[in-house]
């Protein structure tokens, strides 16, 4: 009996370094899975300290927050409403066909996709003109509509 015991304390010397490594590293990765969250929380615009204090649950923690955080990064949503503006921009630029929302250019006279008048042609300059505009603002000409 005495035997096996001594044993027993021999393996659990050998294993003892092994071990304090292993909990040493998974300790770590604790850690680091807490100031992730907290981190990630920040950038989401979630709230960095709830999410912290819920990630110090360990294993659980982290893996509700990977499942419940908030699916866009701010930075992401920074640069959709930019595109979106941007966007915007051209349409005001560029306009679209009354008839068929067709993206069209300003010096358009006729709808590209479905051939409907879109502008009046300056008959001295040739400039497109609003159909509402009484006068060419290129060459002063008045026009009549
Ligand atoms: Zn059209
Ligand atoms: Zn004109």
């Amino acid at each position: 009996m005495d035997q096996l015991t001594s044993m027993f304390n021999d393996i659990l010397k050998s294993v003892m370094p092994f071990l304090i490594v292993v909990i040493i590293v998974i300790g770590l990765l604790y850690l680091l899975s807490v100031i992730w969250v907290i981190r990630d929380a920040y950038l989401r615009g979630a709230n960095p300290i709830v999410w912290g204090l819920i990630a110090l649950i360990p294993f659980i923690g982290v893996f509700a927050y990977t499942i419940l955080r908030p699916p866009m990064l701010l930075s992401d949503h920074d640069e959709q409403d930019l595109d979106f503006t941007l966007k915007q921009r051209e349409l005001m630029k560029y306009g679209e066909c009354a008839s068929c929302g067709y993206p069209v250019e300003r010096e358009y006279l006729m709808c590209p996709h479905c051939a409907s008048p879109l502008k009046n042609e300056c008959k001295i300059c040739g400039h497109a003109l609003d159909p509402d505009w009484k006068v060419c603002p290129f060459c002063c000409q008045p026009q009549k509509n």
